[in-house]
């Protein structure tokens, strides 16, 4: 009886509560970066881009504690989004709906004081005419195409938009903008190419304040900044520049806790499929989390997980809601039910986990599951 009383008290204390993986977010780090990106683009400010729940970290906290930190200017992608962190946000922030304006629901923006991106001349004339009907003037981003192909205003669009917003007195336009498609491949002609078309755009446009640059394009120098810059993965931690040193400080932890162990003979078959056999005799852990949860199918045999800085392999396919790990590499004994085994963290970045996956950081950061207990710092 006292041994097992003994027991359940060693235990950590989330193993009682059922956690089994821990996402902490260091708001603090999230506050320095956005210092530092703020920095690095001054005398012009630096917006957030906090669309898809800010990168899966939480929109709610991270906008509030940006805002603390004097940021006004918040983009999402969805107006739900939008409409879900605007009574979050005190009225002096602007919030920005960067897939533009959805054929009716001009009402609901406007009601929400919410400003659409305008991304053709037929959006540009439904934000107006909204607005010439309720006798208002009416907030506007407009965004251009420069060589993206995505969002924005095509070229062929341009002429026409120029001369209906000479005569349009209920649009106050707060500033232009595009996106930078190579923006974390520093030496990309298209950067260049981009810069270029943007400055014509601004000639056409006359007047009008210029946002361009995201994470990358910060780190592109000044002439990407125009008056806002607007950073997304480098504000998380993410690297703004492939290939290059991270200036960033990382704000993701993730911390998985082990729900079984065991030792298994060499030709043991291990996971889905049998896909693994072992070689040699092998001590093998199984943590809580999965694809289910972020963690991708491709990691499958190729990516790690790490404790006190010991590379443990993955082993096998990666299952739904379990990955199984080789820690024969740890004395025995290290680890057991409830120890808690590093996916992100001091030793293995976003980007190490995207490279073993073979994507890029902003997918393994959005797709960050929901059954993690999350913890703010
Ligand atoms: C997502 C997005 C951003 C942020 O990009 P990062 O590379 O994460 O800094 C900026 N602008 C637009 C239009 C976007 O879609």
């Amino acid at each position: 009886m006292n041994c097992h009383a003994s027991h359940i008290q060693s235990w950590d204390a989330d193993a009682v509560t059922g956690s089994s993986g821990h996402l902490t977010i260091d708001l603090a780090a999230l506050q320095r970066n956005y210092r530092k990106l703020s920095a690095a683009v001054a005398p012009a400010s630096a917006a957030a881009v906090v669309k898809a729940d800010a990168y899966g970290l939480g929109a709610e906290q991270v906008s509030k504690a940006l805002h603390a930190q004097g940021c006004r200017h918040f983009f999402v992608a969805h107006l739900p989004e939008a409409l879900k962190l605007r009574p979050l946000l005190p009225n002096d922030t602007h919030i920005f709906v960067l897939n533009g304006l959805q054929p009716g629901a001009e009402i609901t923006c406007t009601n929400a004081d919410v400003v659409p991106v305008l991304n053709s001349l037929e959006q540009f004339r439904r934000w107006s005419f909204t607005a010439e009907k309720l006798g208002r003037v009416f907030p506007a981003v407009l965004q251009f195409d420069t060589g993206m192909s995505r969002l924005g205003v095509p070229p062929q669009e341009r002429t026409a938009l120029a001369a209906e917003l000479k005569g349009c007195g209920n649009l106050e336009i707060l500033f232009i903008m595009s996106h930078v498609a190579c923006a974390d491949e520093a030496d990309k002609k298209q950067n260049a190419d981009q810069l270029a078309e943007m400055r014509v755009i601004a000639a056409e446009f006359a007047g009008l304040d210029v946002c361009f640059a995201n994470s990358g394009g910060v780190f592109l120098g000044g002439d990407y900044h125009g008056v806002l810059a607007r950073p997304g993965i480098a504000l998380y931690g993410g690297a703004p520049t492939a290939g290059r040193y991270n200036p960033m400080e990382p704000v993701v932890r993730l911390e998985v806790a082990v729900i079984q162990t065991r030792t298994v003979p060499a030709g043991t078959r291990v996971g889905y499929g049998g896909a693994h056999v072992t070689s040699a005799k092998t001590r093998l852990a199984t943590i809580a989390a999965g694809y289910a949860d972020g963690l991708p199918r491709s990691l499958s045999d190729c990516g790690a997980v790490f404790y006190d800085g010991v590379r443990l392999p993955i082993v096998g396919r990666v299952s739904m809601d379990s990955i199984t790990v080789d820690i024969t590499a740890l004395p025995e004994g290290t680890l057991s039910l409830g120890s808690l085994v590093e996916v992100l963290g001091p030793h293995q970045t976003l980007e190490d986990v995207a490279e073993a996956a073979g994507t890029i950081s902003y997918e393994i950061l959005t797709s960050l599951g929901r059954r993690y207990e999350r913890r703010y710092r």
